[in-house]
């Protein structure tokens, strides 16, 4: 059988897999990125960016939103839910509002086709990794593609994180290490003109007030998503059902909406397990386990890690070893907080009671809101984007890339 022999390859064609695979393209290395799906293919998120993801991708935007969804956000509706089964009883509404766009929305089906198309590499799209054999001299994939350095960035069940966890569990003689997940919930649906006309522009958030995680009513374009995040999944498909109706009754969701709600797990940095290095491996995105704690935000982390991932391959050379590639399981570390222990938004020193007064409190607070809730929990508006344009340079065991601020 054939081989065919890549510098690097990518599991992944999402946003991890495909900035990771730009940069090691543009460097000159030839690259391939493996998806087992066809783009532009659906993934199950609500689409906010930050800003700095704008930044990081260097996105032109006029470009972009040429022919796409590309929604600035200046406001949001926030309140608590409460009551004995905090899913129905709701405070009224605080608007918040920005004299600039704090967040855009995107919609996934464009966003990542757009990102994947630009990123130069070889694609093999519809090309599933079924195998993976390590050699040697690196890797041998599905039997027929050969690199000394595989990125893995396929998402939450991506095959190089198993594998992975697999060799770590037999090497250690531990057992596979289980963390909690976040699961989230959501639709997607496009609307017609007598619905869009019915729906408030501002983003709806509602935050459980046990701090468990939020729902939330987005309109971005002609698109409305709605959907749910929490660290219990037990009941989320009820509490989104319930999310939605109650917020048809308050008349910020037009009614008879009725697409399916599609679900998917994954993994927050503060409580990830995912040892993010092998011999010649590197896990990106979702694949390390690197959504942001309080948010749930995993676009921002998936692309700086792509980013990251790159720096450490571009400043590294055969046969990428495990010490090797340590800087990069450190920076991870010192940017995301993965080999930690947390448990998300709730503060886990605190008593339940105390946290849901505490919540009431922020809450009411026009004041803790915006500079709380929304800028730093929701948008992480203090964390500055990563700067490569300076490329990166081992330091003292970590990888130093300058921010933009
Ligand atoms: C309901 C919900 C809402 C969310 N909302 C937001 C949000 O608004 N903003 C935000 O920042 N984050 C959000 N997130 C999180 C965000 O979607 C992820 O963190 C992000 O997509 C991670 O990107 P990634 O590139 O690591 O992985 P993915 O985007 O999951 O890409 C992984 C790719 O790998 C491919 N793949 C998987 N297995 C294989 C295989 N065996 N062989 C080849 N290819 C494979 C998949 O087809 C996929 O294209 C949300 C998540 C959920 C569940």
């Amino acid at each position: 059988m054939n081989v065919e022999s890549y510098d690097a390859v990518v599991i992944g064609g999402g946003p991890a897999g495909s900035t990771c695979a730009r940069e090691l393209h543009r460097a000159g290395l030839h690259v391939t990125v493996l998806d087992r799906a066809h783009f532009p293919r659906d993934k199950v998120c609500a689409g906010w960016i930050t800003p700095a993801v704008i930044t990081l991708l260097d996105l032109d935007v006029d470009d972009y939103r040429r022919g796409r969804v590309f929604q600035p956000i200046t406001a949001f509706r926030t309140a608590l839910l409460t009551g004995s089964a905090r899913d129905t009883a709701v405070r009224p509404d605080l608007e918040t509002r920005y004299p600039t766009p704090v967040s855009f929305g995107i919609r996934r089906y464009e966003f990542d086709d757009y990102l994947l198309r630009r990123c130069g590499a070889d694609l093999r799209c519809g090309e599933a990794v079924s195998s993976l054999r390590r050699r040697d001299d690196g890797w041998l994939i599905n039997g027929t593609i050969a690199t000394p350095v595989l990125v893995g960035a396929g998402g939450h069940f991506c095959p190089a994180a198993r594998w992975l966890a697999r060799e770590s569990a037999s090497r250690t003689g531990r057992g596979e290490e289980r963390r909690p997940v976040v699961a989230a919930i959501e639709m997607e649906v496009p609307l017609t003109e007598e619905q869009l006309a019915q729906t408030p522009e501002p983003p709806v958030l509602r935050f459980y007030d046990d701090l468990s995680g939020y729902g939330w009513s987005f309109r971005k374009g002609t698109f409305l998503n709605v959907g749910l995040g929490r660290r219990d999944a037990r009941e989320l498909p009820r509490q989104a059902r319930c999310l939605l109706d109650t917020l048809v009754s308050e008349q910020l969701v037009p009614e008879g909406l009725t697409a399916p709600l599609r679900g998917h797990a994954y993994l927050l940095a503060n409580s990830s397990p995912r040892g993010p290095i092998g011999d010649g491996l590197l896990l990106a995105g979702d694949a390390a386990g690197l959504a942001d704690a309080h948010s749930g935000e995993g676009i921002r982390p998936a692309i700086e890690s792509g980013l990251l991932a790159a720096a450490t391959i571009l400043a590294t050379n055969v046969p990428y070893d495990r010490t090797q590639l340590e800087p990069y399981r450190q920076t991870l570390r010192h940017r995301f907080g993965t080999g930690t222990t947390g448990t998300g938004l709730r503060p886990r020193v605190l008593p339940r009671w105390l946290v849901r007064s505490l919540a009431n409190g922020v809450m009411r607070s026009p004041w803790l809101t915006r500079h709380l809730v929304l800028d730093r929990w929701f948008l992480g508006r203090h964390r500055p984007a990563l700067d490569t344009h300076g490329g990166a340079r081992l330091s003292g065991g970590r990888l130093v890339m300058r921010s933009t601020r």
